[in-house]
């Protein structure tokens, strides 16, 4: 109905939030007294790309657009085929009587994980175990500069889920179980969108064009869910949640973050994204959090659930704890607001937030991507950084059967090495979810990078030679080797797809890591996205290394193997022993870990 309502009047020619000479909370005030309701409700909208038409856009004044987990175009669309297709929509934008700029979302969670070529950072599980928040700002630095290059202004990243019980699907978007090594890692902001002056606290900011508008992520609890279901209800106290899963938003806040998500998940029963008290009374008006809330994908559709599903029930409780951009599937409708239900006032502070950041990020005098960035997408430099963040999140749990037979580092020269594992040559695994797609599920074709069979291969002395067998049968294995290194863990997933009560190693793995280890002196390395159940196969091993969701520059690990680097990285989270532990985290009264919090050993070598 209120899309029936024309917009009417002419601009004048001179308009003060044209200018930006004016101070942003004037350009702010001068455009949302020219906005129609229409208008208003468009802006407070985000629409999926492939609904994303010029016409879309400017018939229903869209505010956002994303590519969420599934939607980005043709998997190896190259960066410019990324910058005209947010240049189209931003046309269709601008063609409209106002003029507002769209601001484009993606999940650039690991790096651009969404663009063919792009660097893939390790994934925050293994970022928290080098425990260097600049290396992580640096990382941040360099996300900014590959989206940018794509046309895109704004991701939604840093996830800052303090997560608490590793059978959660998301936990390797987590960098810790425990809040301050979150909290430290809300640097990736900082890198991503400029170093906030001292006087922006609580102000969104980014420092021009090739930063961009950061998301702190999900609102909060996300990390805290029963028995780690995705989604699910977050049981703890007030203390507890102010404790353990709000500390990093204090952060987020000093930095300057410009937007936060709210979590699908529930504190206590009721779900976050109608969480008054903790959206309106607490971020906004307690810590004074300025930038923009955003839904989660459809989650205010979330709020109710068939067969009670009621939107119009959703959209009021939603917009009323708060939040002030929905996103919503276009075929359904583009509406987030009705006009019963909210009073004027918090759908002009809703359209004000959300105005504040486009004005504040230069969106209205910069809305084209900048073709001059073209070259950062992938570039030496940072695939260099992104081998350096693998170096430094190897987190090394075992080194020779006892302590005076250290195994690792391996010679270069090493006679004849055996590398066997379903990870050991599949660069889609050892990056993980949200890469390419959603789920991640690209083999090794899934964008460009170095797997560590490759990595090793271009490592070890010419007279060594390297054999590799995925599944070595006890032919292969009757030849004669001087090492082996075993890499299995888990296939890549993401969010629900990720829930799993057990976490064992999935098979083959750990029949490859007992016939292996049985007959060739083994270190294993596991690619996961947190800890998995080893203690059966502890004792067959003779190193043992955590290598998180390492990326596309594994490279990285064969630095650390044979010793150009050392091993510094520190557990994140505390390696139990067996399933039925969990949830166990440090601190906890019955602490009984494999490997506590904190564990990791050294070699020498470069840092
Ligand atoms: C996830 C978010 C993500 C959003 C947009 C949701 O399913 O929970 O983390 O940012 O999709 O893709």
């Amino acid at each position: 109905l209120l899309f029936c309502l024309v917009a009417s009047g002419r601009a004048a020619d001179y308009a003060k939030y044209k200018d930006p000479k004016q101070p942003v909370s004037v350009r702010v005030k001068d455009l949302l007294s020219r906005m129609t309701l229409a208008e208003k409700i468009g802006q407070m909208t985000q629409i999926e790309r492939e609904n994303a038409t010029a016409d879309a856009l400017a018939k229903y004044f869209i505010g956002s657009v994303l590519s969420g987990g599934g939607s980005v175009p043709a998997p190896q669309a190259s960066a410019e085929a990324w910058a005209s297709m947010v240049n189209e929509m931003q046309k269709g934008a601008l063609s409209t009587r106002l003029g507002i700029p769209i601001i484009y979302g993606i999940d650039a969670v690991h790096g651009h994980n969404n663009v063919y070529k792009a660097t893939i950072f390790p994934h925050n599980v293994g970022l928290g175990a080098t425990r260097d928040p600049m290396l992580v700002k640096r990382i941040g630095e360099a996300t900014a500069l590959e989206v940018r290059a794509t046309g895109i202004p704004y991701v939604f990243a840093p996830c800052v889920a303090v997560c608490r019980d590793p059978r959660w699907g998301r936990c390797y978007e987590s960098y810790s179980e425990d809040p301050a090594v979150v909290q430290s890692m809300t640097s990736l902001i900082s890198g991503l969108q400029g170093d906030a002056p001292a006087n922006f606290v609580g102000r969104p900011y980014v420092g021009g064009s090739k930063k961009v508008a950061a998301c702190a992520k999900h609102y909060v609890g996300d990390g805290g869910t029963f028995m780690g279901i995705n989604e699910n209800n977050t049981i703890i106290d007030t203390h507890g949640l102010m404790t353990i899963h709000m500390p990093p938003y204090y952060n987020a806040i000093i930095r300057g973050v410009s937007t936060v998500m709210v979590s699908y998940s529930s504190w206590n029963g009721v779900k976050m994204h109608a969480n008054h008290f903790l959206v309106t009374d607490f971020l906004k008006n307690k810590l004074k959090f300025r930038g923009f809330v955003i839904s989660d994908w459809e989650g205010i559709d979330r709020i109710t659930t068939p067969p009670h599903a009621n939107y119009s029930y959703s959209i009021e409780a939603g917009v009323g704890a708060g939040i002030d951009m929905i996103h919503r599937i276009h075929r359904r409708s583009h509406c987030p607001s009705s006009e019963q239900g909210h009073p004027m006032s918090r759908i002009d502070d809703a359209v004000y937030r959300i105005l504040r950041v486009k004005f504040t990020m230069g969106l209205f005098e910069n809305p084209y991507a900048d073709a001059s960035l073209a070259g950062e997408l992938g570039k030496q430099e940072h695939r260099e950084l992104a081998r350096e963040a693998v170096r430094k999140s190897l987190v090394l749990l075992k080194n020779g059967k006892s302590s005076y037979s250290p195994l690792l580092p391996l010679p270069k020269k090493a006679g004849k090495i055996l590398v066997a594992g379903s990870h050991a040559d599949n660069l889609g695994f050892q990056c993980g979810g949200w890469t390419i797609t959603w789920q991640g599920q690209g083999g090794n074709d899934v964008t460009a990078g170095t797997t560590i069979l490759s990595a090793i291969k271009a490592t070890v002395d010419p007279s060594t030679t390297v054999v590799y067998s995925e599944s070595p049968e006890s032919t292969v294995l009757g030849d004669k080797y001087d090492y082996a290194i075993v890499v299995v863990g888990e296939p890549p997933y993401a969010e629900t797809f990720g829930d799993n009560l057990n976490l064992t190693i999935p098979a083959p793995g750990p029949s490859v890591i007992q016939s292996v280890c049985k007959s060739v002196k083994c270190v294993v390395v596991l690619i996961s996205g947190r800890p998995l159940v080893v203690e059966p196969y502890i004792g067959a091993m003779d190193a043992f290394v955590a290598a998180w969701l390492p990326g596309s520059e594994g490279q990285g690990v064969a630095d650390v193997l044979f010793g150009d680097y050392g091993f510094s990285g520190k557990l994140s989270r505390t390696w139990f022993k067996s399933a039925d532990q969990l949830p166990m985290n440090v601190g906890d009264k019955h602490y009984d870990p494999l490997f506590p919090f904190g564990f990791g050993l050294t070699t020498k070598g470069k840092m």
